[in-house]
């Protein structure tokens, strides 16, 4: 039974009931219910007028097909989504995933994260994501152009620099992004940078967002330390994945004197224990779009590869599951413990199980939910959105300053808000609250929306 405030479940009980069988989404609210018993306490308006009930319902869902020719000459089909969530703080922001598990039900639930997650950033963004069940995976250039191309064909209508800006997740980098920007200039006739973000340098990209997730993840783990007088500087860590997030995280960690041991691909996990080789891992990852055993053929000795057991068996003082969803149970949290963790943040999205993080709250492990240890690739974005605005483009040093400084506010704001609701070093309830609470502010005073 869900741990849901009385007058909450009856929400909750709606919510499974109008989007049956969509447990990702499921998790996702019911974790933010959870949080927020004590905010109804303070504000009985928020159920008087409906407002957690037109939260947890997105503002429009969009599901459409799209065909596409292979290499071959093979038309396919694959079927695209955008769930635009909640606009209430600006127009609908998140990203596009291209991964054969997407659905309905994991686009929503990434997309009622993304609302907190942007609202706690303090930008002027408000929550969406999209994406398909299309797998990259072993497609040509060619062949991922023209899926691209069809996807934007439908997609373009519904966004523009004012309504709904996607950027890349899982599936999507910045050969996507380009053959999606592309495409929407063709179709438009506009100019209109700050449609996507995530672009390239050359045509209207930000400086340091391909690093902000990873970097930014990073950040809001040394903030945490920071609280109990430590620091990354001799740690060791275990960053699951080896994608776009995963391979920032390592270089950041590495960057504040501390070093990431293994990391991990869907089919296995390696482990270095000089420290993972990151140009190498970049070469194998970025470049050759290979897979992560390779890294042990190239490298050889002292690594090895194992497709066998978990990442998080590894022992380290720092986790960074950056992977994907529900990538880390309950049973890696035990090992995780036992072994001595003494912090875990979420590079990826919802990585974490609800059994997982209980037990490392428990434990009293320090423990960064993702809707703020990774939201400086959003937050980067929206810097990016900025600069597009202004037909600016500032340096490297600078975009990193402010990502640096937004990480911070978010800690803060998360730990102030635990402290202020009587449970000091709880950054979930923090982030939660501190994330609903700006979005239902703003939906009050716009009326009934
Ligand atoms: N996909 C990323 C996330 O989960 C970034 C979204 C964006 O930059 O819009 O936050």
């Amino acid at each position: 039974m869900p741990r849901i405030d009385e007058k909450l479940l009856p929400i909750y009980e709606d919510v499974l009931r109008r989007n049956a069988g969509e447990t990702e989404f499921h998790q996702a609210v019911e974790e933010v219910l959870e949080s927020l018993g004590a905010v109804i306490a303070k504000h009985p308006e928020y159920i008087d007028n409906a407002l957690i009930e037109r939260i947890c319902e997105p503002e429009r869902q969009i599901i459409f097909r799209v065909p596409w020719v292979d290499d071959n000459g093979h038309i396919h089909i694959n079927r695209g989504f955008r769930v635009q969530f909640n606009s209430a703080l600006g127009p609908y922001k998140g990203g596009l995933r291209f991964h054969p598990s997407v659905n309905v039900g994991i686009i929503k639930f990434l997309g009622f994260e993304q609302t907190f997650k942007n609202g706690l950033t303090g930008m002027p963004i408000g929550g969406g994501k999209g994406g398909s069940d299309f797998n990259p995976r072993g497609r040509s250039d060619g062949e991922v152009m023209r899926f691209c191309q069809s996807f934007m064909t439908e997609l373009y209508r519904h966004l523009g620099e004012y309504t709904d800006v996607p950027a890349g997740d899982i599936g999507v980098g910045a050969r996507e992004i380009g053959y999606l920007f592309g495409q929407y200039k063709r179709l438009t006739n506009r100019y209109e940078a700050g449609v996507l973000t995530g672009k390239g340098l050359i045509y209207g990209g930000s400086r340091a967002r391909t690093e902000a997730t990873g970097y930014g993840a990073i950040y809001f783990i040394d903030q945490m330390l920071k609280t109990r007088g430590q620091s990354l500087d001799g740690k060791r860590a275990v960053v699951s994945g080896s994608g776009n997030v995963a391979i920032y995280a390592i270089e950041k960690i590495n960057e504040f004197g501390g070093k990431a041991v293994a990391c991990s691909d869907s089919s296995g996990f390696i482990v270095d224990e000089d420290g993972i080789d990151l140009e190498l891992l970049k070469e194998i990852k970025l470049v050759r779009r290979e897979r992560i055993s390779d890294y042990v053929r190239l490298k050889g000795e002292r690594a090895y590869y194992s497709d066998q057991g978990s990442v998080w068996e590894i022992p380290c003082d720092v986790a960074v599951p950056s992977a994907t969803q529900n990538e880390l149970n309950g049973n890696d949290a035990t090992a995780l413990i036992r072994n001595g963790v003494i912090a875990v943040g979420e590079g990826a999205n919802m990585p974490c199980t609800p059994e997982a993080v209980r037990l490392l709250q428990q434990a009293d492990i320090l423990f960064g939910p993702a809707k703020a240890a990774n939201a400086g690739g959003v937050a980067t974005s929206a810097l990016e959105m900025q600069q597009n605005a202004s037909r600016d483009s500032w340096t490297f040093e600078e975009t990193e300053a402010r990502l640096a400084a937004i990480m911070r506010r978010i800690h803060d704001s998360c730990a102030e808000t635990a402290e202020a609701y009587g449970a000091p070093g709880n950054y979930v309830l923090g982030a939660n609250i501190t994330g609903f609470v700006r979005v239902a502010e703003a939906m009050q005073a716009m009326g009934v929306i």
